[in-house]
């Protein structure tokens, strides 16, 4: 078979990007593909042709592989040119649910590389590969993942470790960091034809209004926002939400150092390079509305031909960010709870829960609402929950168990299992991961050794940048 590859954003786009092939990889070995995704992209693969084409070893025929361009703020600070150091986005496949990027992660040097080796780890790509086909079973906005292949190469990390190729499937790979890009050159024509791209897209309903940049900027602020409330949802920690790693799309994207947290602690971080705890689960919600204002500052030219007025326009929309996410956050609970309409009171009772909660395991705590018996084991303290319930039961109605056992995942990765599957893979064993890719595929079935917190000797959870 072909791939029927288009390059819109190479053809649109001139000047933000450079053309550059993946490394051949020396000895592929297919570690996993994604036959359903596959199917859906109308790529009927053989499994060698995905080895090869999907570790850099072969270009598929009609690729025409390209590294992106793009800035970010990385913890708070300004890098003016990031770009893709170790991706290749071969093209794109059209399918009738729309245009997406089929892109290579690890697969070799660019000129966006700086320092790095262009490579990545067989632990951290199955990582990749876990947590986004979670995310999307779960029903949450992310990048997909199509195939990790080993490419017979090590890497250097703190050691030697097998090297592979991850193959990623994103709406688009449209980034903060991207506009940022241009907009720190003072290149105002290519963040205006980079919005009308972005325009065109992902939010072509926008293409005629008569403000479309601001239309953009409220569309974008949308999807983050109610992407961050689904996140919240979860428990998922992204760990790294630099502007560089916030997708246009409203997706999630760049799964780095991200777990789930277990026991409810808001300050809960994983990455072992956050020492102020910036990306912190609680401050998600926060950075989502800082990361969102350097959007704003890139298309403030494109507001209002008067800077102050579109200044003001700007911030006007920047303010509603917190009151949207709340909205958006105090809807995810609604659904979390099992609740079938909308009452006013509604936050007060997710915000007493939350105040009920610390310490007990996020996850097991929602699923296990309608099952007073199962759910005290998970609480040293059960006054607060004992004074709570009550109150929501009456909130919640019939039938409420069966909403709960729909809205609320029975499985997730559990840090301890993905630490499991990914250790048992580097060393060359395969079966403990796709026994748990099984399970957190259909995350609301009940699958008994993939529901419990981490044994107490696990410790605390630290996940590596050195990605
Ligand atoms: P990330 O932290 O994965 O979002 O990456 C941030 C920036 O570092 C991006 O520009 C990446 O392309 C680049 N990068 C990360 N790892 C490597 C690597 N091993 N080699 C080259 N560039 C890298
Ligand atoms: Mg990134």
């Amino acid at each position: 078979m072909t791939i029927a590859f288009d390059h819109s954003y190479a053809r649109d786009l001139p000047g933000t990007y450079l053309r550059v092939a993946p490394d051949p990889a020396p000895a592929p070995r297919l570690l996993v593909l994604n036959r359903p995704l596959a199917a859906a992209l109308g790529l009927e693969l053989t499994d060698d042709q995905a080895r090869d084409w999907f570790s850099g070893a072969a270009l598929p025929p009609g690729a025409d592989p390209i590294a992106q361009a793009y800035a970010g703020h990385q913890f708070g600070g300004f890098s003016p040119q990031l770009g893709d150091g170790r991706a290749h986005l071969l093209g794109e496949v059209v399918t009738p649910e729309g245009r997406f990027d089929l892109q290579l992660k690890g697969s070799g040097r660019t000129p966006f590389s700086r320092g790095g080796d262009g490579k990545a780890a067989v632990g951290p790509m199955l990582r990749e590969y876990l947590i986004s086909e979670f995310m999307a079973a779960a029903g949450v906005p992310t990048t997909r993942s199509l195939a990790v292949v080993a490419t017979g190469e090590e890497v250097w990390r703190e050691t030697k470790l097998p090297g592979a190729v991850l193959a990623r499937v994103a709406a688009s790979h449209l980034r903060v960091g991207t506009f940022q890009f241009f907009a720190a050159r003072s290149d105002q024509a290519r963040v205006k034809a980079l919005a009308d791209y972005a325009i065109a897209r992902h939010y072509p309903e926008l293409a005629e209004v008569e403000t479309p940049y601001l239309a953009l900027l409220d569309a974008v602020i949308a999807r983050q926002a109610r992407l961050i409330a689904e996140w919240m949802g979860l428990g998922f920690i992204h760990g790294v939400m630099n502007t560089d790693n916030m997708a246009i799309s409203g997706e999630t994207i760049d799964y780095g150092p991200c777990g789930f947290m277990e026991g409810y602690a808001p300050g809960t971080v994983f990455s072992s390079i956050d020492h102020q705890g910036r990306y912190a689960y609680a401050n998600q919600p926060l950075i989502l509305g800082w990361n969102l204002a350097r959007l704003a500052e890139t298309l403030v030219p494109l507001l209002d031909p008067v800077q102050e007025k579109a200044i003001e326009i700007a911030n006007d929309r920047l303010t509603g960010i917190a009151p949207r996410y709340r909205t958006e956050w105090v809807a995810v609970m609604r659904r979390k709870l099992g609740l079938l309409d909308q009452d006013p009171a509604d936050a007060q009772l997710a915000d007493d829960l939350m105040a009920a909660m610390p310490g007990a395991d996020w996850t097991l705590t929602f699923r296990r609402l309608a099952d007073e018996t199962a759910l005290r084991p998970l609480f040293d303290d059960f006054t607060k929950m004992a004074e709570w319930l009550p109150r929501w039961r009456a909130r919640a109605g019939e039938g409420v168990a069966q909403r709960l056992d729909a809205a609320n995942p029975a499985v997730i990765p559990r840090n301890h299992k993905v630490e499991e599957a990914l250790a048992a893979a580097t060393d060359g064993d395969m079966a403990p991961f796709h026994a748990l890719l099984a399970a957190i595929q259909e995350p609301f079935t009940e699958a008994e050794p993939y529901m419990l917190p981490a044994p107490t000797g696990f410790g605390q959870y630290v996940t590596f940048c050195g990605t």
